[in-house]
């Protein structure tokens, strides 16, 4: 059974349609990520689920309880936001031990084990009489952190909880959510636009846009196989290179046109196209599928390249052809001495290649 259910999700924020018809489940155990860009309507799902926010339609689930009319305080959830939300006037003892307080189920005891437990493994254990307004941004977020531990919710939810933190800080507390959530093994949903964040938590990453979900799955799938035009151009960074195209048959397969060249395309494709039938496409290129051609390659693309952009391991390349601006991505030592100005053939691994209809915008293969 799922753990955590939204069924038909239906939001409207003044004549906004801030979340329009939004399911999915998360189960036990899983880590899920919503991710989109700024306004897609993240917070408001996550506000909805932890009863925040009540929904115009649509309904929550966590495990066997339909929770949509409950208050917050019933639902049992585990929450961690941005703004930490913590009580200024207390002390990170009693911030943490606030929610076990509030409840009055658990014993005195019990809950001074919790927090201490909790403050030891988030390094806070010298700081539990500290008041909160001493503490830096970090240690703020820990202290939060450490409220959620302390409790046995049924589900986590966290939005956006490290965009205040430095690098280094974000790295650490990204490996205490994820140790916080495989030891309470609860349906968690993470709330971010970084799609490195997104990638490297989520067991599942729902991609989001104007309130609706574009795509659900594992990070790899959603970077190999992004299911229509939005998501192809979101994910990655650089995101895939979308072109428009024309499909051509060729000896049993197919090739698309674009950029003057005649890309193949893979021969498994070719009963789909075949039945598909239209010509114009959109084609989708995977930045990290180009490979450098030979003179004469009828299936390379040629440009002047523009920029060329060293990173840690790889460098990115943007070349420029006659109607498009295209990203590559090599490993380090791969593009040679290129320097802008450079003139560049590029071939591409069928591999890296996905084809979208040119109206619906969707994923063809
Ligand atoms: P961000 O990453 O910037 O926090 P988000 O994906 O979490 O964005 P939401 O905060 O859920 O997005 O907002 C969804 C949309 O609803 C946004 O376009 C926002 O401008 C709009 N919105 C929020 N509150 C209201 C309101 N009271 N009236 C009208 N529109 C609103």
């Amino acid at each position: 059974m799922p753990s955590l259910e939204v069924r038909g999700l239906v939001k409207r924020l003044g004549d906004h349609l801030a979340v329009d018809d939004l399911s999915f489940t998360v189960d036990d155990g899983e880590f899920f990520v919503l991710l989109g860009p700024s306004g897609c309507g993240k917070t408001t799902t996550l506000r909805i689920i932890c009863g925040l926010e009540q929904p115009d339609a649509g309904e929550v689930v966590v495990g066997d309880r339909v929770v949509t009319s409950l208050p917050s305080r019933e639902r049992n959830l585990g929450m961690v936001f941005q703004e930490y939300g913590l009580y200024p006037s207390m002390d990170v003892f009693g911030n943490m031990a606030y929610g076990l307080q509030a409840r009055g189920r658990t014993p005195k005891d019990e809950i001074e084990r919790r927090v201490r437990a909790a403050a030891d493994r988030l390094d806070l254990g010298a700081l539990l009489t500290s008041p909160i307004t001493d503490l830096s941004g970090g240690e703020q977020q820990r202290v939060a952190l450490g409220r959620a531990m302390v409790k046995d919710a049924d589900a986590y939810l966290f939005d956006e909880p490290l965009s205040n933190l430095d690098p280094k800080l974000r790295y650490r507390l990204r490996r205490d959510i994820l140790a916080l959530h495989r030891e309470k093994k609860r349906p968690s949903v993470y709330v971010t636009h970084d799609q490195t964040e997104a990638f490297a938590m989520g067991d599942v990453v729902a991609v989001l846009a104007n309130g609706r979900v574009q795509q659900i799955g594992p990070p790899e799938e959603l970077v190999e196989r992004p299911a229509n035009v939005f998501v192809a151009g979101f994910v990655g960074s650089p995101p895939m290179n979308l072109l428009s195209a024309r499909l051509a048959a060729t000896d049993g397969s197919y090739v698309a046109h674009s950029q003057n060249a005649a890309l193949p395309l893979p021969p498994a494709w070719t009963p789909t196209l075949r039945e598909y039938g239209k010509e114009q496409v959109t084609l989708g290129i995977r930045p990290d599928a180009w490979v450098r051609a030979s003179d004469g390659d009828e299936a390379a693309v040629v440009g002047e390249v523009a920029d060329v952009e060293p990173l840690i391991g790889e460098t990115v390349v943007r070349l420029r052809t006659a109607d498009a601006t295209l990203a590559a991505i090599f490993h380090a030592g791969e593009e040679g001495d290129l320097t802008p100005g450079d003139t560049l053939r590029m071939g591409v691994a069928p591999e890296g290649l996905r084809l979208f209809d040119h109206d619906s915008e969707q994923a063809l293969v």
